[in-house]
């Protein structure tokens, strides 16, 4: 069964996926830039709709504790929408870190994720589906960002929910390396991010460790076209990968909405898959994509 903020679902009810978004969240106490926050369900619920009437029928929202995720509006989101929303436990960048993770070891803070995928978030009967999104900083792992990967592992272990990263080139191999050695079966494994560098032997050398990779902030045309990113999507497809790839657009403040003139949630359908169909990949590929991929990876057999 999945596990969303509705309740459990059975694996085939979930539905074309956007495997790495955000509904609700606040990164603008850290940024302090004004923009960096989505907080008013009235204004997310026109975004919502406009991708629901391309074909998306739920998202992993991927809010960590420290994003001041809110589980009360992802409820009134998906009850007033329909979408299915698998939302997330875990802890983001380092800069974000509560001062009670600096003396919690990776066992305490795993009970933390343990009680929000089995009992409840906030007070609440809401449960996490996903232990997500793992950060760790650009360059290296900062402060606990390991602690809260290890502690990943074995809340993964423990409860057979899958992890989902956010991760850069020069920390992935170590990161895929942790959630292994903690025992995590590779294909509950989701490394984010990775449509941000434009290397496929290095996409390779991830997905030889048999985990997922996704491709998940189309529509960022300012970091990478998404000419790129369907591009390297078809190279995964010829190289026998396409049960392995996931795709999002990570909107992370409100200003990427269309209510901004931006494309909102909408790269993914408007954006990145006609370029697919353009470059050959087939229809039965992309629903491998956004809809096989998700179900299979969040889907927990133990519930
Ligand atoms: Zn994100």
């Amino acid at each position: 069964m999945i596990r969303t903020v509705l309740g459990d679902i059975s694996k085939d009810e979930l539905g074309f996926t956007l495997a790495h978004e955000h509904l609700i969240l606040d990164l603008d106490w850290v940024r302090k830039d004004g923009v960096s926050f989505i907080q008013d369900v009235n204004e997310v619920i026109p975004e919502i709709a406009m991708a629901q009437k391309q074909g998306i029928e739920a998202v992993f929202e991927v809010s960590t504790i420290d994003m001041k995720r809110d589980v009360k509006k992802l409820k009134e989101i998906s009850e007033r929408t329909g979408l299915k929303i698998v939302c997330s436990t875990g802890y983001y960048l380092a800069e974000y870190h509560p001062e009670s993770l600096n003396e919690a070891t990776p066992e305490e803070i795993a009970e933390v994720y343990i009680k929000e995928l089995t009992e409840g978030i906030d007070g609440t009967d809401i449960r996490a589906g996903l232990i997500a999104e793992i950060a760790s900083s650009p360059d290296e792992f900062v402060g606990n960002e390991k602690k809260i990967l290890e502690a990943a592992a074995i809340a993964s272990v423990k409860t057979s929910f899958a992890v989902s990263t956010h991760t850069g080139r020069p920390n992935a191999a170590e990161t895929v390396e942790i959630l292994l050695k903690g025992g995590v079966d590779p294909d509950k494994i989701i490394i984010g991010h990775q449509d941000l560098i434009d290397d496929h032997d290095y996409h390779l050398s991830l997905l030889r460790y048999g985990v997922n990779i996704a491709f998940d902030t189309c529509g960022k045309v300012a970091y990478m076209p998404d000419e790129t990113r369907a591009m390297n999507a078809l190279k995964l497809v010829e190289a026998g990968y396409e049960d392995h790839l996931l795709l999002s657009n990570d909107i992370s403040r409100r200003t990427y909405f269309t209510s901004f003139g931006k494309q909102g949630y909408l790269a993914v359908m408007g954006s990145v898959v006609p370029l697919m169909r353009e470059y050959g990949i087939s229809e039965e590929t992309i629903r491998k994509f956004l809809k096989d991929n998700p179900a299979r990876i969040v889907n927990n057999s133990r519930i």
